[in-house]
């Protein structure tokens, strides 16, 4: 990537009563997207950066004849509000839905767009999703409702008599922590309530050219987030859109350590103007992905160390705690939180990859 520090900024906080959308319903609440035009017709919409890890970033690319959108939140309210500042924009259908990646913060919202623009919609994603947006995503849903379900009732329990799990007794911060925490798992319970999962009706196998909305897109096939990560490329404008194979901190749970490094050595060779990322704000310089790529190496290099001395996974994930890549990764509290929850998920998975035992 390379910086030229453009900013065509159209910065347009969409406010509240937006128009009713097409599906005829009417759109009482108002979504706050932030709406960045990173070329001329290629916006960027960018969740607030409180919210930026709960859902997905999308990019809107708008042509004369139609618009082509990249990655459809969970949240059904930002899918819809997102249609509406569309049909706001302009008079084209969306024709085309790309999914970078089948994780259901970037792929639930698919069904609404085939409910508001019809069989003629195509939404295009790597070979894998055919079967990892019913199942995989699917799946996540289901055991994370069923999780919720379970543990609530007994959180909700435990805040009230301020008491922790193990006995300890909950400080006034404490307490306000643990009830951001449950607002939390309440909103994704709102969000996710009656998730559909429509996975792609055309896919692409490692690379493909496309000419939409009076563009060039090239969709280019990576293993790294998960198996099946697109980086949408539009090689006049110079802008890659990169779900969360390059995003505001990554996640490598479902990932793959070793390839994800040398994907994004790919990125780097590229002449990027803008990165469009799966969460976080617009990067117009390469600090993000060295520190991504920095954090991959040291993770595969420790837990390869530790695989080979013959620690235990559970021995791995005490000892590999990477706390100056927290630092150096996180930009604020709630990257450094969501860090610390999900680096074990990444120690698991470079120790299983060291193993030769990481299945795809
Ligand atoms: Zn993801």
């Amino acid at each position: 990537m390379r910086s030229t520090g453009r900013l065509m900024a159209a910065m347009v906080m969409l406010a509240a009563s937006l128009a009713p959308v097409a599906t005829g319903q009417a759109q009482e609440d108002s979504y706050p997207w932030v709406m960045e035009e990173v070329a001329p017709g290629v916006f960027a919409a960018l969740q607030p950066s409180e919210t930026r890890f709960g859902d997905s970033n999308s990019a809107v690319i708008i042509g004369l004849n139609e618009v082509v959108v990249i990655d459809s939140q969970a949240d059904p309210a930002a899918v819809r509000a997102l249609i509406a500042w569309i049909g706001a924009a302009t008079d084209a259908p969306v024709g085309l839905v790309i999914n970078t990646h089948w994780h259901g913060d970037h792929t639930q919202g698919n069904a609404i767009y085939r409910d508001v623009y019809g069989d003629d919609l195509e939404i295009i994603g790597h070979a894998s999703l055919v079967e990892d947006v019913p199942e995989r995503a699917g799946a996540f849903v289901r055991e994370r409702t069923a999780y919720f379900a379970t543990e609530l009732p007994a959180a909700y329990q435990r805040l009230e008599q301020g008491v922790f799990r193990d006995g300890s007794t909950m400080t006034e911060a404490d307490k306000e922590e643990q009830q951001a925490v449950l607002a939390r798992a309440e909103l994704w319970l709102a969000a996710n309530r009656d998730a559909r999962f429509v996975g792609p009706n055309r896919t692409y196998s490692s690379r493909q050219r496309l000419r939409r909305a009076g563009r060039t897109i090239d969709l280019v096939h990576y293993a790294g987030h998960t198996r099946g990560d697109t980086v949408v490329w539009l090689p006049e404008e110079g802008v890659a859109i990169t779900g969360d194979l390059l995003d505001d901190l990554p996640y490598v749970g479902h990932g793959y350590p070793t390839s994800w490094r040398t994907a994004l050595d790919s990125l780097r060779d590229m002449p990027i103007v803008s990165t469009i990322p799966g969460h976080g704000p617009v990067f117009r310089d390469d600090t993000k992905l060295n520190a991504v790529h920095g954090f991959l190496d040291a993770l595969i290099t420790q837990a390869t160390a530790a695989a080979a001395a013959g620690q235990t996974l559970e021995d791995a994930i005490a000892t590999i705690t990477l706390e100056s890549w927290r630092d150096r990764l996180a930009s604020d509290d709630i990257a450094a939180r969501f860090f610390e929850q999900s680096l074990g998920e990444a120690v698991e998975r470079a120790w299983l990859e060291a193993r030769d035992e990481l299945e795809q």
